[in-house]
């Protein structure tokens, strides 16, 4: 059988066509094609139409070496995909017993009977081979048509991935040409697009071409910059040294604003830095009002360096439960550089901690001034027996853009004290 070079996705569901929910299951799919070599080449969003589906599938079989299709297996009479994949391939339908049995199985493990909608779920069509589905009742199919092949999927995504990373995955390799994709992030924050741009472009322009080229991609989002490198491996080895020396490179280059070049990310590696040194950190944060925290928590073992905080949006709690003086309030406002630095000193001197960080600003939409506009937000951080460091920003976009970048620029500063040698 030849190998399978091209695909298209179909997500099948009228819900996607809603505003309530949104395709991922084809960003996951395409993901694991690319790392087989397998190119996705389009993908199409399709209401639970069965006519409509089945001219689809015909019409991705005229141009691609796999169609995948994802959702409409349910046990309801709306699940229309395998009967949508049947017409399109003119294949009759047939009870396949063993998935009857299967089924009756998973719902007897839970005590119940299977219902008897659940027996549509074993209408298979003539041919398909069953991809254990482990984490729900409906099972995967993969249908060969010729050197072609129509694989369908289940919506939910957990149960999507459960199958691509199980039964699928051995089946798709063995049809594929081998050529795994690799890939590297470099991710990067404190410098804006622009400035990254200006220093990779003329290092990695070259790279695009010659016989091993490395493709790259810089994504922005809310404070960080990803640059994205990748190139496709022969199966010598010589694709992931390419792209290691080409991260050293670039690395090297940009210096200190690289946080990472694992894809790990800033809280992960925050939280690796303060278990280094066996740092505790606490948080005041006023307009991210506990964002800082949430973030830092995302890591799991966090306990062993997160103490806590305080989220003082009020005044009151800012000179009640930071101790911030109030004639430093009422002299400087609530955004300002002095009750940024005595709200870490504050947190860090009440929590017990090694680091104290305060998060001070403007969100907006209202609130902001000729001095202090929209997005003025001060963060100070403090470190016991070093002198406290504090800034100010000026952040663009919206309210929730201006929180996140707020929480960014704290975990970079305490990255930066991290790695500072000043102990
Ligand atoms: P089930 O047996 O649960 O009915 P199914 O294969 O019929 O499985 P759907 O009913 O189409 O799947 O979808 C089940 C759930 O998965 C829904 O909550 C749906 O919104 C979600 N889902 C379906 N397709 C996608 C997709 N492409 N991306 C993200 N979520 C999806």
């Amino acid at each position: 059988m030849r190998p399978f070079r091209t695909a298209e996705i179909i997500a099948v569901g009228s819900e996607l066509l809603t505003p309530f929910r949104a395709d991922t299951n084809s960003l996951v799919l395409t993901t694991r094609l690319n790392d087989l070599g397998i190119i996705v080449a389009g993908k199409a969003i399709v209401g639970d139409d069965v006519e409509m589906l089945a001219a689809l599938v015909r019409l991705a079989l005229a141009r691609v070496d796999l169609v995948v299709t994802t959702g409409g297996l349910g046990p309801t009479e709306d699940d229309v995909t395998r009967e949508a994949v049947a017409r399109a391939l003119t294949l009759a339908m047939h009870e396949d017993l063993a998935l009857v049995r299967a089924i009756e199985a998973r719902f007897a493990r839970r005590g119940l009977a299977m219902p008897a909608s659940n027996r549509r779920q074993a209408m298979v069509p003539e041919g398909a081979s069953v991809l254990v589905n482990p984490a729900g009742t409906a099972p995967g199919l993969w249908i060969d048509a010729g050197e072609q092949a129509v694989i369908l999927l289940p919506g939910p995504p957990r149960e999507m991935r459960a199958i691509l990373d199980g039964d699928l995955r051995p089946r798709l390799s063995a049809r594929s040409e081998g050529h795994r994709v690799e890939r590297r992030v470099i991710s990067t924050t404190g410098r804006p697009e622009s400035a990254v741009d200006e220093v990779v472009a003329p290092i990695y322009g070259p790279w695009r071409a010659g016989p091993m080229p490395i493709a790259t991609t810089i994504l922005a989002a809310n404070g960080q910059i990803e640059l994205h490198l990748s190139a496709t491996s022969d199966g010598t080895g010589a694709a992931r040294k390419r792209l290691d020396a080409a991260v050293g490179t670039l690395a090297g280059a940009l210096g200190d604003i690289v946080f990472s070049v694992d894809g790990q990310p800033l809280e992960a590696v925050v939280g690796r830095g303060l278990r280094a040194r066996g740092w505790r950190i606490a948080a005041a944060e006023s307009c991210t009002g506990g964002g800082l925290l949430s973030r830092l928590t995302d890591i799991p073992g966090s306990s062993a360096y997160v103490i806590g905080g305080v989220v003082a949006y009020d005044n009151t709690v800012k000179v009640a439960d930071l101790g911030v003086p109030a004639s430093t309030l009422e002299t400087h406002g609530a955004v300002s550089e002095p009750v940024a630095l005595a709200m870490a000193e504050g947190v860090r001197v009440r929590l017990s901690a090694d680091v104290g960080v305060a998060i001070t600003g403007i969100a907006g939409p209202d609130g902001g001034s000729a001095e202090k506009p929209v997005g003025t937000v001060v963060i100070a951080i403090a470190v016991i027996g070093r002198a406290p460091a504090v800034r100010t920003y000026l952040f663009l976009g919206d309210r929730a853009m201006i929180r996140t970048q707020s929480v960014v620029a704290a975990l970079d500063l305490v990255r930066r004290a991290l790695s500072s040698a000043n102990s």
